[in-house]
């Protein structure tokens, strides 16, 4: 018989801010930029060098939000996350067990 275990592991990671891309730590940048992909943050940066591939597979549609001028991109991540700062994995594993 076949079993599915699922683990989760949760990480809080405070008020810190990287980009979901390239992994660039922002928490204290000032610069403005950015667009949320999906799920994923993309920052200024990435932003500016991913923008054209999005476009060439059709895909600015899962551009969910854009960054505000107003607001810098870690201030701007701090407010989309609500206070929720957690990162949840999940792990599925199947063994076969009697
Ligand atoms: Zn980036």
């Amino acid at each position: 018989m076949k079993h599915r275990y699922i683990t989760q592991e949760i990480k809080d990671v405070g008020n810190s801010v990287i980009c979901d891309v390239c992994s660039k730590d922002w928490t204290s940048s000032p610069v403005s930029g950015g667009f949320l992909f999906g799920s994923y943050a993309y920052c200024p940066e990435c932003a500016k060098t991913r923008l054209a591939g999005i476009k060439q597979y059709r895909e600015e549609s899962h551009i969910r939000a854009w960054c505000p001028k107003n607001l810098s991109f870690s201030a701007w991540v701090l407010k989309l996350r609500a206070g929720d700062n957690r990162i949840i994995y999940t792990t599925y594993k199947t063994k076969e067990e009697r």
